[in-house]
């Protein structure tokens, strides 16, 4: 039985730890995958080892600290060899990824903690970013995933921008999710998932 510390620990479960559970359940081995913002490369470790030996991780970063992590996490993990590292915007993506192959393309908005909060991701960027993932993607089946911080200024903005987005994806018929708390003392991160259909 759980003691009311793990429960507290386990519910609502973070954004960040929900998206992993759900693309758990949804890749396979030998998929190509993106880590739109690669930061500490908790997310490209999920990926690396989702998609197995016969799969690739893209991990896209502006900071080279947060390559030089991410890529560390990875030697660590022995799967540095499934992973790509660009230090480059998420925006320029589809230099690097063919039209319709990519099975999930993640991105955790924001900044990297620890390092210099001005150098986050911007609501403008990250819109150019999600259309280059539109083309990159899979189709039908194809998952994008987005998670948001609303509890400042600009993350607000970015998370609005980012819901209408997905919002727009909702009209043309793709399946699009929303999941975070409700009723914090501030606007909770939140996880938005869109599903490429066929029209
Ligand atoms: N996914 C990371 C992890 O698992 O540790 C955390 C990502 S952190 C919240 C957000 C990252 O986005 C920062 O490392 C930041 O440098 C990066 N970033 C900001 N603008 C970017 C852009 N235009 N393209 C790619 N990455 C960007």
């Amino acid at each position: 039985m759980m003691n009311p510390g793990e429960i507290e620990m386990m519910f609502p479960p973070r954004p960040t730890a929900l998206v992993h559970q759900i693309l758990a359940g949804f890749l396979r081995e030998g998929d190509w995958v993106i880590d739109a913002t690669a930061g500490n490369g908790h997310d490209t470790h999920f990926l690396a080892g989702a998609v197995g030996s016969s799969g690739r991780v893209l991990a896209f970063d502006v900071q080279q600290a947060a390559i030089a992590a991410a890529r560390a996490r990875m030697v660590q993990a022995g799967m540095a060899a499934r992973v790509d590292f660009f230090q480059e915007s998420h925006a320029r993506m589809e230099k690097h990824a063919s039209r319709a192959c990519i099975a999930a393309v993640l991105f955790n908005l924001g900044y990297l903690p620890g390092e210099d909060h001005a150098l986050t991701t911007t609501a403008a960027e990250t819109i150019v970013a999600l259309d280059a993932a539109v083309r990159v993607l899979k189709c039908p089946g194809g998952v994008i995933s987005v998670v948001c911080y609303p509890g400042h200024a600009a993350g607000l903005q970015e998370a609005n921008a980012v819901e209408g987005w997905m919002a727009e994806r909702a009209n043309t018929g793709w399946r699009v999710a929303k999941y975070g708390a409700i009723h914090t003392r501030r606007p909770a991160p939140f996880l938005l998932l869109a599903q490429s259909v066929t029209i």
